[in-house]
């Protein structure tokens, strides 16, 4: 069953050097309990479309069409109000760097308890408190971090007091956006370890990453974004053992460890400028199988398979 619906979502941004369409049309959904990754290169909206989940696209951006649905309700038209309640309690997000989120100046514990003030649940501190020293357990650090801040913790730490704050309220959905990227692989993999325990419980995740392998290893489904643009989803096998999308064709092969190659190849070219996206498949100045319908017309998002969607002219329903 459907958690989250996203349809025809476009986001842009008005710049002063003109508008970014840097979310385009986009429609999933994000089914209760999966792990569903949203992979594609730097640049091609992924963020943007997380911020929007929970009402936080950062200005000049706007959602300038689609809905966003959640529990009956479209989470576009909530007031910034409605939304705050929703954030924490029913989705939590935790960002690249926990440094942008975490006060500098609080101790993590307090932080924590107030995720529990905040939200009404409890309203004595010292009760908050032991719930937050319970939290750090579970989040595997010893409870009396409570006491350190920010800076007295290590990045992976710190990362775990986030995932924390995030999960306090046992929201349905954790949003995670390259949690891991700043971390050393070793840290990386407890990091994963954790969000696939609060899978375990039931949480839906929402990963996005740069990443196909690490997307690969832990996902439900995966969806590939490319200058904005959903390109193609499917469950993991599908799209690592029969990616349809000439872009996520090229992108698997870009990554040495999941084709047995040795070397990383980039791929040829760059991703448009999205303030002038190309006419027809945004992935045309790239592809080595463009043809002049490419160039012309965008191609539109057909289901190849079961649960198996991309959008290329090539393509056509088995
Ligand atoms: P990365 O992997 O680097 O995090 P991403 O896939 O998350 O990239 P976004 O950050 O969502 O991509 O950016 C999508 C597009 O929107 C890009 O063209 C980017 O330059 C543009 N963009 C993002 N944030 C802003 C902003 N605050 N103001 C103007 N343009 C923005
Ligand atoms: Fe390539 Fe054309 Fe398919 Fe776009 S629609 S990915 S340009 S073949
Ligand atoms: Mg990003």
């Amino acid at each position: 069953m459907a958690l989250i619906s996203i349809r025809n979502l476009s986001i842009h941004y008005y710049t002063l050097s003109g508008i970014v369409h840097a979310v385009d049309n986009v429609s999933f959904d994000i089914l209760e309990g999966e792990w569903i990754s949203i992979v594609g290169e730097s640049g091609s909206g992924k963020s943007t479309l997380a911020y929007s989940i929970i009402g936080l696209v950062p200005p000049p951006g706007r959602i300038v069409t689609g809905e966003i649905l959640f529990n009956g309700r479209n989470l576009v038209k909530l007031s910034r109000e409605e939304m705050r309640r929703i954030r924490g309690k029913d989705i939590g997000m935790v960002f690249q760097d926990p440094m942008t989120s975490l006060d500098p100046l609080r101790r993590v514990g307090d932080q924590i308890a107030e995720v529990f003030i905040e939200h009404g649940v409890l309203s004595s501190w010292k009760e908050a408190r032991e719930r937050a020293r319970e939290l750090l357990k579970k989040v595997g650090l010893p409870g009396d971090r409570a006491s350190y801040y920010p800076h007295q913790l290590s990045g992976g730490q710190r990362q775990r007091i986030a995932i924390a704050i995030a999960m306090a309220l046992k929201p349905k959905l954790l949003i995670a956006d390259e949690p891991t990227t700043a971390l050393d692989v070793i840290v990386q993999d407890t990091i994963m370890d954790l969000m696939e325990g609060f899978k375990k419980q039931g949480t839906s995740i929402l990963f996005i990453t740069h990443d196909l392998a690490l997307a690969a290893e832990h996902s439900d489904r995966i969806a590939v974004m490319y200058a904005g643009k959903l390109v193609e989803l499917g469950s993991v096998d599908q799209v690592i053992d029969n990616p349809l999308h000439p872009y996520t064709i090229a992108l698997i092969k870009s990554v040495p460890d999941l084709w047995g190659e040795k070397k990383i190849k980039s791929i040829p070219g760059y991703l448009p400028d999205l303030r002038n996206p190309p006419r027809g498949c945004r992935f045309h100045p790239r592809c080595p199988f463009a043809r002049d319908i490419c160039r012309r017309e965008e191609p539109e998002i057909i289901e190849v398979e079961k649960g198996h969607i991309a959008s290329c002219h090539l393509l056509k329903k088995r």
